[in-house]
């Protein structure tokens, strides 16, 4: 790993104050799966159970907006450290009919890793700025017309979309089954004319640690591990519906998260116990 710290630039746009606007504008969403939106089984890496509330999760994310007049979208994306096999895998379980709806899916084989690093457990940072060079190539490449690769080799499936929105778009009808070595699966369904950065990005991880080049731009909430799991009461996703509700008026997400961070509403409870 070379530099783990801020860039200058990013540091820049951090300091201009983010402004609210009076109407929402298109935000991406940088997913994690392990210990985000499910538990992943130890035994079983491909099986996991997902997070109380994900459904609701998942229909404000990709349905809240439809049929309404709010020029407003949410652009999603899965970027995971697993081997793309298993985030195949997790994908299909958590996201069901809105898997075809993801603007891309990112495995372990996006971190540049090389083969030793890749086959151990090493600690990986997920830079936001491989997405945003990414997803910005391929929009001005293509103008959003065409079909072409935003995904790294996860190869259960593969869908070619048109050029009209994702809502417009059947969910299941166009996908068409790949064998493994046909490696690449070429998603795109979401054509967006947006320029994705740090004023627009929002990652969701469980873990600080991979998100440290671009640290405002991350909700880091508490991980849907093992403990967790036996509890009742999480509720991290609604809460962070309820955040996204105040990041969507925002033209400035990193300046906005830098002042006003995502923390738990449970925490703040942990927190206000001790205090009295
Ligand atoms: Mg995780």
């Amino acid at each position: 790993m070379t530099c783990s710290t801020p860039s200058k630039k990013y540091l820049e746009i951090l300091s201009r104050k983010s402004v609210r606007l009076s109407k929402p504008t298109p935000k991406l969403i940088v997913l994690d799966l392990n210990s985000t939106l499910l538990h992943r089984s130890k035994k079983k890496r491909t099986r996991g159970t997902l997070r109380p509330y994900l459904k609701e999760f998942l229909q404000y994310l990709f349905d809240s907006t439809e049929g309404t007049s709010e020029n407003f979208d949410f652009s999603v994306m899965v970027w995971s450290s697993a081997r793309p096999q298993t985030v195949d895998a997790l994908v299909d379980k958590a996201f069901g009919r809105y898997r075809s709806r993801l603007v891309a899916i990112w495995s372990r084989k996006k971190f540049g890793l090389n083969e030793h690093a890749y086959h151990r457990k090493v600690s990986v940072i997920k830079d936001l700025e491989t997405v945003w060079d990414e997803l910005n190539r391929h929009h001005n490449n293509h103008d959003g017309s065409s079909s072409e690769s935003l995904n790294d080799g996860i190869y259960t499936s593969i869908t070619f979309s048109p050029s009209t929105t994702p809502r417009s778009v059947p969910s299941t009808n166009n996908i068409i089954e790949m064998l493994p070595q046909a490696i690449d699966l070429d998603t795109i369904n979401n054509t967006s004319s947006h320029i994705w950065d740090q004023t627009n990005t929002i990652l969701i991880d469980d873990s600080p640690s991979k998100a440290v080049l671009q640290p405002y731009n991350a909700i880091h909430l508490l991980p849907f591990d093992s403990p967790r799991r036996q509890l009742a009461k999480d509720k991290e996703l609604l809460n962070i519906i309820k955040y996204l509700e105040f990041l969507k008026y925002q033209d400035n997400i990193s300046a906005y998260m830098k002042e006003h961070a995502y923390v738990s509403t449970e925490f703040n409870q942990e927190i206000a116990e001790k205090m009295n």
